[in-house]
């Protein structure tokens, strides 16, 4: 597995890279977007580590321009936690975000997360104890089914298509409500806390929606041991 780490800071690529080699990946770094951009286009690795804050080209149109073309995971990492979810906001396609300072290990669990995500979700798209019902308006899990309101069918379905992804409460937002309306963060917040409550109902051994701390949230399926 190859990761290119774009990153304007010798010390920090030099580190992560370390991290990354001991870990069993190969890597390429690159101090400058537009090179970066340039190299990567023709040449995709495995995954991309994209600083957001760089010379040449920045993180954000380096990530727009690599998706008019790939879908290879990208990991954007930024230096403020209040970027994340104005970059959720601009739906530019990362998989997912790290925030500086970071610990490099954080990054190589990270990295691995991601990519296992990637494969698996190459190969089978949605998991079939939970299926979205879009006729009835309805979710089951193993078969038990539970209706669900408009609002709550578009928000399950924006984060079920892409399971894993983290979704920012302004980002569900806008699909929801594409006209541009305004709503507080607190209407998200309370109809993802009523369709969580649905589908602990149907199966509460199983949680499907986890909130991602300060940023928003995300759809995996997963059975609590
Ligand atoms: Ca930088």
């Amino acid at each position: 597995m190859h990761v290119a780490i774009v990153e304007d800071e010798p010390k920090l690529a030099s580190l992560l890279e370390n991290y990354l080699v001991k870990e069993g990946y190969t890597t390429s770094v690159y101090g400058d977007g537009a090179i970066a951009l340039e190299s990567l286009k023709g040449n995709e690795p495995d995954l991309i580590l994209l600083d957001l804050m760089l010379p040449g080209a920045d993180g954000l149109s380096i990530c727009r321009e690599l998706r008019k073309t790939s879908d290879v995971p990208i990991i954007m990492i930024t230096a403020r936690v209040e970027e994340i979810d104005r970059l959720l906001g601009l739906e530019i396609g990362a998989d997912d975000y790290i925030c500086k300072p970071y610990s490099p290990r954080e990054v190589v669990a990270r990295v691995k997360t991601v990519l296992r995500r990637f494969t698996r979700s190459n190969t089978a798209k949605i998991d079939s104890r939970f299926v979205l019902n879009e006729t009835t308006a309805s979710a089951t899990i193993d078969g038990q089914e539970t209706t669900l309101t408009a609002v709550e069918l578009q928000l399950l379905k924006v984060m079920s298509d892409k399971p894993g992804q983290i979704f920012g409460r302004a980002q569900l937002m806008g699909r929801i409500y594409p006209d541009g309306r305004v709503v507080s963060d607190r209407t998200i917040d309370s109809h993802i806390k009523k369709l969580r409550q649905k589908l602990s109902a149907v199966n509460d051994a199983v949680d499907c929606i986890h909130s991602v701390y300060g940023i928003g949230y995300k759809f995996e399926f997963v059975e609590e041991s």
